[in-house]
């Protein structure tokens, strides 16, 4: 009998040893919302409301077929989690004519850099959309993937209810166990730096192919107006207290609608990758979003129109201009021609489609603040005193101007044209605008710069 209960003993004690740790306490810690920035994209521009589209910034897609150079920051990142966004990132590849060319962590020159960071520096999940990408300067990132949240937290709960390596460790930095939290096991499970860590794939996989669809110019689809009702108090209230963020940033990255232009044509997207999930809480009709890992047919559509196999330009592609090397060129009063002479000086090049583009240099105060008044019809830009060139520029071109010592773009602005100014002094403003004739949206400006102050003699 006595050997019996002795055993008994030591069964106990062995179970003990490792079951000795209990459920851990509070809430589960929730993935990072995407934090991409819409807002401009959001901006409303005038717009033809009779054209469909879907909610993609056509303004900044790549051109059809681009092979986008894409590498990883910082030798951060084993090999297999690597293997598996550069696999997510390409399913896109399936639908659209477009390549992600992942190369080299020491490429000097590339699109888009993945930084992979964790709950540790707090850069969350985003990315800069389409070809904004190419404004980032090459030693910053412009997708940031938070890996914390692709890990398989559940195998770690359960080692630390059944034993392993991370109970081990949580044992060995002698961890109190008494007041464990879901939180405390999260943080803990990211400072253990598993070499043999669990994924979660399907986290990994939504959150990498949402950031990809927004590399790709794709915007929130909870964004498609009046998609979503949303109860916004609660949802202020909501991401105040877990994000810590202000009613403006909820309005950019949760709740505010995209222009209807963007929206091309096909409905509302519930089921959309690039959707947050919604819970009925957050509506006032109890309307609900799950967490969506996969694409959606209307995901393949969209990219599939953005970026077609079967033609050479999108139907959906609208007329871009890029400026680059911005110098200031020069601006200078010649007393002799009796006026102002604009020479500034940029690249230019032009996507797939034609544009018009204006080269407009309008009259600012002193301070360039305000644009002047005019009642003069010719050298008028919107009723402000300009004077202007209109210039149709051919499809993928590039022109350099006033570059090298070249004088090739002038604008000339007559002092007799002018408001009455004699004696005073202005700025030139230098702006270009492009206009996009087919779809009924003028005067988007693209860039501008002010002048040094220059007296006007009469
Ligand atoms: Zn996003």
């Amino acid at each position: 009998m006595k050997k019996v209960f002795l055993l008994l003993g030591i069964v106990v004690l062995f179970v003990s040893e490792t079951k000795a740790q209990k459920l851990p306490l509070g809430p589960k810690p929730s993935k990072e919302p995407c934090t991409t920035l819409m807002g401009k994209s959001m901006l409303p521009v005038a717009i033809d409301t009779t054209i469909g589209r879907q909610v993609a910034n056509n303004d900044l897609a790549w051109e059809n077929g681009d092979v986008i150079l894409v590498k990883f920051m910082d030798n951060v990142g084993s090999q297999q989690v690597r293997d598996m966004i550069m696999r997510y990132a390409k399913t896109w590849e399936q639908y659209g004519n477009i390549t992600f060319k992942f190369v080299p962590d020491n490429t000097a020159e590339t699109n888009i850099r993945v930084k992979l960071g964790s709950k540790e520096d707090r850069l969350g999940h985003n990315s800069q959309l389409g070809i904004q990408c190419n404004d980032i300067p090459q030693n910053q990132q412009t997708l940031n993937l938070d890996t914390s949240d692709f890990i398989d937290y559940k195998s770690y709960v359960d080692q630390y209810k059944n034993g392993g390596p991370f109970l081990q460790y949580l044992k060995n930095k002698g961890t109190d166990f008494k007041n464990y939290t879901y939180r405390d096991l999260y943080r803990d499970v990211i400072a253990f730096k598993d070499p043999n860590v669990k994924w979660n794939y399907n986290s990994m996989q939504g959150t990498t192919t949402h950031e990809f669809g927004h590399a790709l110019g794709l915007l929130h689809e909870q964004s498609y107006p009046k998609g979503i009702k949303w109860n916004k108090d609660t949802v202020y209230k909501y991401y105040a207290k877990y994000q810590g963020w202000d009613k403006q940033k909820v309005d950019y990255n949760v709740i505010g609608a995209s222009d209807i232009f963007y929206t091309n044509g096909t409905s509302y997207d519930p089921l959309s990758i690039m959707h947050y999930p919604v819970e009925a809480w957050q509506t006032v009709d109890g309307f609900v979003v799950g967490l969506n890992n996969t694409m959606s047919e209307g995901d393949k559509k969209i990219v599939a129109a953005l970026y077609p196999k079967d033609k050479k330009v999108s139907s959906l592609a609208v007329p871009k201009i890029e400026i680059t090397n911005i110098g200031y060129g020069e601006v200078k009063t010649d007393n002799v021609k009796k006026g102002i002479i604009i020479y500034p000086s940029f690249d230019i090049k032009t996507s797939a489609i034609l544009g018009n583009v204006y080269f407009v240099a309008r009259l600012t105060t002193e301070d360039g603040l305000y644009y002047l008044p005019t009642t003069n019809e010719n050298y008028s830009w919107n009723k402000m005193a300009a004077t202007y060139i209109k210039m149709r520029l051919l499809p993928s071109s590039k022109a350099s101007y006033n570059k090298n010592g070249q004088k090739n773009l002038e604008l000339f602005f007559p002092y007799k044209e002018m408001p009455d100014l004699a004696g005073k002094k202005v700025k030139i403003q230098f702006s270009v605008y492009q206009d996009d004739v087919v779809n009924n949206r003028y005067q988007k400006l693209t860039f501008n710069f002010l002048s040094s102050p220059l007296t006007i003699q009469k």
